[in-house]
């Protein structure tokens, strides 16, 4: 006997059909004997129509009003998937974030888990129930409902899983696992057996949509091992754990592109200590996550400074950084939109030397111009034209030989 969380996304749940199949296959593991936590998503598509929705009645709806809207996509799945399970015959009960006890901070729409209270789903787990909660969603400390981030649901079953000791984490979706890049694109891109933390997370938040970045930050703190497999197929997945010796031999395992990024330039503004403490206070205040800080070397008094935010805060990073800039005295703010980050990630580069030469003849072979370059001990990213963003995948794909993993 096991206890196992597992984790269904939208497309898994994306219709009564697919939900009844969801619930067979949990029959299946719990005639087994094992002890089943459920985390289910919202039906593909539903979150977005909802925020098509909230947009249609208000231009700039309020965070905590999205929230409490937001949360009734899940709230959906989670009872008919326990009505499934009850058409097949097993004892299950459903739970939103705030009745499993998943407290969060206060942070509307991004909320962060701060604790969960996991007794009474212990309770129904040791009194033969199937559990299922409601993922992307808590409560914080005042009572009020909050969301995740979207695809929160990841890190609802990464967090719940270390809260009830499973044995076992599975994130299914409607991919078989991690692949070397996105097999939409890359041809011979391949699925990965196993793959770090590290180099998973670097993955995530390079633009790899398989899961929400957080929750492989959860998995690692708190060393949840979890498989992210397909419910479409009993096809093995991809492990994710904590980095292992021979992976070190191979210096690169994935490439990924991020499609949905900004780029943010700030020019002419005052070249003096603070001025970049005040723009990044601000961006930080407004909870907008920045990326790949470049600031050229000033000249004249005057300084540039070049980021890149996520594509849906661009227009707030525009009604956050004018009075800034106005309070300091000078500086213009420029967003380009057409822009896509691509990463190559692998913890064998701790130890190699020319990853980054081998990335960039690639790309210059391919006449593609890079426009900002970063790097993490594991990761090298650009920022390109997105119009040239998938042969950058292919070619950067190919001069790794990724197709040989
Ligand atoms: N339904 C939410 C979203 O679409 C959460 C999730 O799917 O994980 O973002
Ligand atoms: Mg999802």
């Amino acid at each position: 006997m096991a206890r196992i969380v597992q984790k269904y996304g939208g497309t898994s749940v994306g219709d009564v059909e697919r939900i009844r199949k969801v619930a067979e296959r949990i029959k299946a593991i719990r005639d087994e004997g094992n002890e089943l936590v459920i985390v289910v998503s919202a039906c593909a598509g539903v979150t977005n129509e909802l925020i098509a929705r909230a947009k249609a009645v208000c231009a700039n709806p309020s965070e905590r009003e999205m929230d409490q809207l937001l949360a009734i996509g899940e709230q959906e799945t989670i009872a008919l998937t326990a009505m499934a399970l009850h058409g097949v015959g097993v004892d299950a009960i459903s739970y939103t974030g705030a009745q499993a006890g998943i407290f969060t901070d206060k942070v509307h729409t991004k909320a962060k888990i701060k604790t969960i209270n996991a007794k009474p789903i212990e309770k129904d787990l040791v009194a033969g129930k199937v559990v299922i909660v409601a993922g992307f969603q808590g409560i914080n400390e005042e009572g009020q409902i909050t969301t995740l981030g979207r695809g929160g649901s990841d890190l609802t079953a990464i967090a719940l899983a270390a809260a009830v000791k499973a044995d076992k984490c599975e994130i299914y979706t409607d991919v078989d696992g991690v692949y070397t890049a996105d097999p939409r694109v890359v041809k011979d891109a391949r699925k990965l057996q196993e793959i770090s933390y590290d180099e998973m997370l670097e993955l995530a938040s390079s633009g790899s949509k398989v899961m929400q970045s957080r929750s492989v930050e959860f998995a690692a703190k708190y060393d949840v091992i979890f498989e992210v497999r397909s419910s479409f197929n009993y096809n093995p997945g991809t492990i994710v754990k904590k980095e292992i010796a021979y992976m070190e031999k191979v210096v690169v395992r994935g490439v990924a592109v991020d499609k949905d990024q900004a780029k943010v330039i700030i020019s002419n503004i005052p070249d003096k200590p603070g001025s970049a403490a005040k723009v990044f206070r601000a961006l930080a205040d407004a909870s907008i996550i920045v990326d790949m800080i470049v600031q050229n070397m000033g000249r004249g008094g005057i300084a540039n400074l070049t980021f890149t935010v996520p594509l849906t805060d661009a227009a707030k990073v525009q009604r956050t950084l004018l009075p800034v800039l106005e309070g300091l005295g000078g500086g213009e703010v420029a967003i380009h939109e057409n822009i896509a980050k691509l990463s190559v990630v692998g913890v064998g580069m701790k130890t190699h030397s020319g990853v980054a030469a081998t990335l960039f003849q690639a790309l210059a072979d391919a006449s593609i111009n890079i426009e900002l370059i970063s790097t993490s001990e594991i990761k090298i990213s650009v920022v390109i034209d997105k119009a040239k963003s998938d042969e950058a995948a292919r070619v950067a794909h190919a001069a790794f030989e990724l197709e040989k993993l």
